[in-house]
């Protein structure tokens, strides 16, 4: 597979989706841990009401999909992890402007857009417990391995953002609900680092699927 389509990028959303669904329940455990409790409830709510606009809405370029979906996770999603996801779209639809489909680097440099927008706006660096801690680790894995086709690439990355988020659990939190817990957020892994490696398997999944590429 070379090229990301509008199709594989819906594909992409809907994986999401079911992903987060699926896995709300660890998300809320984690999240009740060092949080709130409502990371599941939060991104499950945003994916949802993206689904239900997708149901109705005619996407043909993969910026418009990414504007759509950060827009919406802007307007549905509270939080920290709302404006942080719906900036992320934002900035990947605006790294992906006017482009129908995308080849890999221009898939991994709108990623990468996206993770820089996470940062401006949360003000996250590498090590404060946060989703960052995946989505860094996962795209520096990404561009070790430019050359390869996006199938074994993207598994790749999907495997080095699960093993970041699970590198969280030793980390002391320095941003969001979790830093005010100190010491205490130790020992927990990241609920949003988690759900980052959620949305990164999803994009596996559709990358290794019959209907990508078609
Ligand atoms: P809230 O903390 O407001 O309840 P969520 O529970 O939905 O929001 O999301 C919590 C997640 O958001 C955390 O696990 C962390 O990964 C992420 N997060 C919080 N603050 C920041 C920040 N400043 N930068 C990056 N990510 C952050
Ligand atoms: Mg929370």
């Amino acid at each position: 597979m070379e090229l990301f389509s509008p199709k594989d990028a819906r594909s992409w959303i809907d994986e999401a989706a079911r992903l987060i669904a699926e896995n709300a329940g660890t998300l809320t455990e984690l999240d009740t841990a060092i949080g709130d409790g409502d990371h599941g409830a939060n991104m499950t709510r945003g994916l949802n009401a993206v689904e239900k606009k997708l149901a109705t809405t005619e996407v043909s370029d993969v910026s418009a999909l990414f504007k759509l979906v950060g827009m919406t996770l802007l307007s549905t999603v509270g939080g920290a992890a709302g404006p942080l996801y719906g900036g992320f779209f934002l900035a990947m639809a605006r790294a992906t402007s006017g482009k129908q489909t995308l080849n890999q680097r221009e898939l991994l440099q709108s990623l990468r857009e996206g993770l820089a927008d996470i940062q401006r706006r949360g003000k996250a660096q590498s090590g404060d417990k946060t989703m960052v801690d995946c989505l860094a680790p996962a795209l520096k894995a990404w561009e070790a391995i430019p050359d390869s086709d996006l199938a074994p690439a993207t598994i790749y990355v999907a495997q080095a953002a699960a093993e970041a988020a699970r590198a969280t659990i030793p980390m002391l939190a320095l941003k969001g609900r979790a830093s005010y817990l100190g010491e205490r957020s130790i020992g927990h892994q990241d609920p949003g680092a988690t759900s980052c490696a959620l949305l990164l398997q999803a994009l596996a999944s559709v990358c290794n699927s019959n209907r990508a590429g078609g």
